[in-house]
């Protein structure tokens, strides 16, 4: 099975171009991010806010997240429920953070994204894809872009969506969420040793596309 980590901050555009590249090489494209964000939504349709005070590991017994993938996209199941859209809002984005601090919520989710790349051939989205899930991934890709080209494209993709969101707080959410990613004792987000610096800002989707698999399919074949 080929793995291909790809690790880095919060809108680099890492999905989306990851979503379109595993497309075309025929592997599934794991998005680890939602794995964190339905933690999170759990715990704060529990009424239970970013400072977590409560019983984790209590709690996660009565979690069961599912990823299933239709075309190559992934969809996500909390209990039973699609929740693929529903992780989406800034609200979540924060929660996703606050949890994925914590030990417990991580091993919770390791064996699940290391189960599906020993079954399939993956490119896996995350921040420590490289680093911990995967040590031993075929290839690792590191993602970057400025703050604020990832502000701006987050932005952009919010409100497409209709969703109300002013930029300067998508702009702070974004910085926030870096420091505390990067910052973090467990897992924090850093390029694995052997990763590949891969820097999207100025890019258009298509162009980074294109960069990427011409880094892959010059190293895999
Ligand atoms: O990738 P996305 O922005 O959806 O991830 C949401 C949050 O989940 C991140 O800010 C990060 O805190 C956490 N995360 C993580 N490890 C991963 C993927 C996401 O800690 N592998």
């Amino acid at each position: 099975m080929i793995s291909i980590a790809l690790d880095g901050p919060a809108g680099a555009g890492k999905s989306t171009v990851a979503k379109n590249a595993a497309k075309e090489l025929g592997f599934i494209y794991v998005d680890t991010g939602a794995l964190y964000r339905s933690v999170g939504l759990y715990f704060s349709r529990n009424g239970i806010g970013t400072e977590l005070n409560c019983d984790i590991e209590e709690i996660l017994k009565e979690i069961n997240i599912d990823l299933k993938f239709i075309n190559s996209e992934q969809r996500v199941f909390l209990n039973g429920e699609d929740v693929s859209e529903a992780i989406r809002t800034p609200q979540a984005s924060m929660m996703a953070s606050a949890v994925s601090a914590k030990p417990a919520v991580r091993a919770f989710l390791l064996e699940m994204q290391r189960k599906l790349a020993r079954e399939n051939n993956v490119l896996m989205d995350g921040r420590d894809i490289g680093t911990v899930v995967l040590p031993n991934a075929t290839l690792k890709f590191f993602v970057t872009a400025s703050v604020k080209e990832r502000a701006d494209r987050r932005y952009k993709e919010l409100a497409e969506k209709g969703m109300d969101v002013s930029y300067e707080d998508v702009y702070n959410d974004i910085e926030t969420r870096d420091y505390n990613d990067s910052h973090r004792e467990i897992a924090p987000l850093k390029p694995a040793e052997d990763s590949i610096m891969f820097d999207t800002t100025g890019n258009t989707l298509e162009e980074s596309v294109a960069s990427l698999l011409k880094e892959i399919k010059e190293r895999i074949n």
